[in-house]
């Protein structure tokens, strides 16, 4: 990599494209190829082809990529959730055993309760915010401690630390999902970590137009996560990746963008009568502000919140606010609401909801790059 790309902003846009310029095009146009032609190719994970993550729209993602991570290598994938299971399957063994932080995204949540015992891997819940409490749950076959970089919906921050510390200590490899941070507010690699994963269908591509994943680091271990994923068959189509790359290039823009516009609203929001609770890690309220502050870059556009009215109120709310799009998803240019009970976290019980700190009523916002005035504006008419 040229040595005048040395800051994040112009990572984004110049690094791990193809040099020279192919046809002279500005943008790199998408390989819209499945095969290439044989050249003397002698290991079957080097033939290239689509599924082998091995072709240009694929390498130029894995070479920006890695550069925004400070990591050796990266992969990408047909999804957030392609990532997690390859990545998972591919380091742990029939018999391997996972410490995984209690509140993690319900996807992986499902595939480490449901899916690990029919597939030999079994995994325990740690609370992730209590260091002392984990040494616990080891058992000889543990191989990975899993987190996440802030937690869905209520933004809990893991002592990441202590992860790193505890991971070096017990011979066990660090992963993060950093989603909720991208690495214009973290990037774990420098932090200690070994893995670094996204489900890029969020920040990463920003759009709300297409689902992928994406994983940063060594190349050993990424050579191990890309052979699974050449037999699991979860690939990036070239059109994705394009739309992927593209997004990428903003994603400094658009972070540092809802990194102050969530913690305005977030602000606004905690001030109002109304209001009775918001989850922010920006806000001096929230449990691990201090622990935020000290990690982060900035807290991301993602906050959750709670009206005295419980329910009644939340729907309410939801049905007078007019620039929130009510759907899942968050991270993108698009402000998004839900109400977790019935979306993200529809899949657990009200007892197992309310034991993890999710009301029936709490909302959850995903803040995005309009006009932050034009959002409190409307926040303040939905409340009247
Ligand atoms: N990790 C986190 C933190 C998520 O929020 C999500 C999706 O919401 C995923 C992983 C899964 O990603 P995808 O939907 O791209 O498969």
């Amino acid at each position: 990599m040229p040595e005048t790309y040395r800051r994040l902003e112009t990572q984004l846009v110049h690094a791990g494209e193809p040099s020279p310029r192919i046809e002279g095009a500005v943008e790199m146009p998408i390989f819209q190829s499945a095969t290439y032609t044989y050249a003397g190719e002698t290991r079957y994970d080097d033939v290239r082809y689509l599924r082998s993550n091995n072709t240009p729209s694929q390498l130029a993602l894995h070479a920006k990529l890695a550069v925004l991570e400070g990591a050796e290598a990266a992969l990408v994938s047909a999804s957030g959730m392609a990532t997690i299971s390859t990545t998972l399957l591919a380091l742990l063994s029939a018999g391997d055993h996972l410490l995984a932080q209690s509140c993690l995204y319900g996807g992986t949540h499902d595939l480490v309760t449901s899916e690990f015992p029919n597939l030999g891997r079994s995994a325990s819940f740690i609370d992730a915010t209590r260091p002392e409490s984990w040494a616990a749950q080891l058992r000889p076959s543990t191989r990975a401690i899993y987190v996440e970089a802030m937690t869905n919906p209520l933004l809990e921050v893991a002592d990441l630390r202590a992860v790193v510390a505890f991971a070096r200590a017990h011979g066990l490899l660090a992963i993060i999902d950093n989603t909720f941070a991208s690495p214009v507010n973290f990037r774990p690699i420098p932090a200690g970590f070994d893995l670094s994963i996204h489900s890029a269908t969020k920040y990463l591509n920003g759009h709300s137009d297409i689902v992928a994943g994406a994983v940063s680091g060594s190349t050993r271990l990424i050579e191990r996560i890309r052979h699974k994923a050449n037999l699991l068959g979860g690939a990036l189509d070239p059109h994705a990746a394009f739309l992927f790359k593209r997004g990428l290039k903003t994603l400094a823009l658009r972070v540092r963008f809802q990194n102050d516009s969530a913690l305005r609203v977030a602000t606004f929001l905690a001030g109002h009568a109304r209001v009775k609770r918001v989850h922010y890690p920006g806000l001096a309220s929230h449990p691990q502000h201090a622990r935020a502050r000290e990690l982060f870059a900035g807290c991301g556009g993602v906050l959750s919140f709670e009206l005295h009215g419980g329910v009644s109120d939340a729907e309410d709310f939801a049905a007078r606010v007019r620039i929130p799009a009510i759907a899942p998803s968050l991270g993108g240019v698009h402000t998004l609401l839900t109400r977790p009970a019935t979306t993200s976290h529809a899949g657990l019980t009200r007892e197992e909801r309310l034991q993890r700190g999710i009301s029936d009523g709490l909302l959850r916002l995903s803040v995005g790059i309009e006009a932050t005035e034009d959002l409190l504006e409307d926040f303040a008419q939905a409340l009247r």
